[in-house]
């Protein structure tokens, strides 16, 4: 049991947890620059089947992907006055361009050529839209031009002070989708189509229920008409917003000057949208399913789904289940499964279990001697359950077992959030649920940026979204929670990472 104890109890600390998690299924590490991350292998793996999985759909719904610059002129990030104010805090600075010899030891060997210093500083990008809709008002001219769907895969740069693995670092890496429209209605159709992908791809690779719904005047995103966001419930009760999609109505045409002619022969300035989730969805996933014997990974994003470990005495048994190991492991991957063949030596079957529980492997197959004579192996999920399955029909077992483990994931959160959650919250009750832990509250608001900044100063809870149509109680609440003024919408409330 000495590898299983490395993992702190999520009762006893979950920040700690979510760290030996983290440590133990080697995800991440921190680097040394000061919070930035550096993605493991099996965690980076997870980013790449993430990103599969959305390019997928996005390229299915006419996207295209492109790329654009890591920096951006200063100047450009002053156009959109919101935008500059919500960024200026947290941008990185690139201002001179050489570096130069000064002939004395150590760290004093190199300094700033001060005849370097660029004449407009460049930012690296916080987010792309400034430099983007210079290049879109250059491709822009006429309503045949649009709609313009791009995405680009990219890091960006935000400077933290304070660093979680995947939650919140420096340096982070996501997909922001930036689009051109020639109406309103075309710019809030493609931002709600988002939204859309978004969901699904949290319910259906990730197996993480979210609620949909839009942001607040005071959470909504700098520059933007309207911010619609997924949430998801973690299992420390705080919320985690898991993607956005902005629609940003004419701000940044207007900007920069995004306008094209119309059918009609007139000038119009194009709407906009922008959209992105990144690698904090890895940190969901992990508080989403993972347990105290570390990463739980769903099946769809699992980085090997199945660990085929034999158990032998002698050299003749290892030899033969080595033989049947690789021929099922063959068989699993003609069916496009993700496998591994763990037939390490000095290295005992226990502490390979562990091994693979750690790294999140939802099903394990443990082949002996026994098995084998009677044609069976014995197929163990990570939830614990555990049998034989006939040697011959093995594949279309572990299929089942895990769509099985895929959709147990989801109904288990799904019953975990809505457990912890409370509807037709009273200001008494409110108060005490986020003494008591916290989930998500239902409650009417009044709409007032005041009652949102008391309630944060004092519960530090902030409204996650004004849900959408399916996630309202059935009693409209007519008076807003906080001060019984008349509510204007229903409204979540959650602490939030
Ligand atoms: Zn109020």
């Amino acid at each position: 049991m000495a590898q299983a104890q490395k993992i702190t109890p999520r009762a006893k600390d979950f920040s700690e947890w979510y760290g030996d998690v983290i440590a133990q299924a080697q995800l991440a590490d921190y680097s040394p620059v000061r919070g930035c991350m550096v993605i493991r292998p099996h965690g980076y793996r997870i980013w790449e089947l993430m990103q599969r999985a959305l390019d997928d759909m996005f390229r299915a719904s006419g996207h295209r992907n492109a790329y654009f610059p890591l920096f951006i002129p200063m100047s450009f990030l002053a156009k959109e006055a919101e935008h500059v104010e919500g960024f200026a805090k947290e941008v990185a600075l690139v201002t001179h361009t050489r570096l130069r010899a000064t002939g004395k030891e150590g760290a004093g060997a190199i300094a700033v050529d001060p005849t370097s210093e660029l004449e407009e500083p460049l930012v690296v990008r916080p987010t792309s839209e400034t430099i983007i809709y210079a290049m879109f008002a250059k491709w822009i001219q006429s309503y045949r031009d649009l709609p313009l769907l791009l995405n680009q895969w990219c890091n960006v740069v935000r400077w933290e002070l304070r660093t979680r693995l995947f939650l919140r670092t420096t340096e982070f890496l996501w997909q922001e989708g930036h689009t051109a429209h020639a109406d309103e209605a075309g710019a809030e159709q493609e931002a709600r189509l988002i939204l859309g992908i978004y969901r699904r791809f949290a319910e259906e690779w990730m197996a993480m229920p979210v609620i949909t719904g839009a942001k607040t005047e005071s959470e909504k995103f700098a520059g933007a008409l309207r911010t619609y966001a997924i949430e998801a419930l973690m299992q420390d009760n705080k919320a985690l917003q898991a993607g956005t999609s902005h629609n940003l109505g004419q701000n940044f045409a207007k900007a920069f000057n995004v306008q094209y002619q119309t059918a009609s022969g007139g000038l119009e300035y194009a709407w906009n949208t922008s959209w992105g989730v990144s690698t904090r969805l890895i940190g969901g996933l992990i508080m989403t399913h993972s347990d105290d014997n570390g990463l739980v990974a769903p099946p769809q994003l699992a980085p090997v789904q199945v660990a085929i470990v034999p158990i032998w005495k002698t050299d003749e048994e290892r030899n033969r289940l080595s033989v049947v190991g690789r021929q099922v492991k063959a068989d699993l991957e003609k069916s496009g499964l993700r496998v591994e063949f763990d037939d390490r030596e000095n290295m005992k079957p226990g502490a390979k279990y562990f091994e693979w529980e750690a790294l999140g492997v939802p099903v394990r197959l443990e082949i002996g001697p026994r098995d084998l004579a009677s044609s069976q192996v014995v197929l163990a999920r990570r939830s614990g359950a555990k049998g034989p399955v006939a040697l011959q029909s093995v594949t279309g077992s572990v299929t089942t077992a895990l769509d099985e483990i895929q959709q147990a994931l989801f109904a288990a959160a799904r019953e975990r959030r809505e457990k912890n959650s409370i509807r037709g919250t009273t200001k008494g009750q409110f108060l005490e649920f986020m003494k008591g832990g916290g989930g998500f509250a239902y409650g009417g608001f009044c709409g007032s940026p005041t009652c949102e900044a008391e309630i944060k100063t004092q519960t530090n809870a902030t409204i996650r979204v004004l849900p959408d149509p399916e996630f309202r109680s059935k009693e409209v609440p007519k008076q807003c929670m906080w001060c019984d003024a008349l509510s204007i919408a229903e409204a979540v409330w959650a602490q939030a990472y």
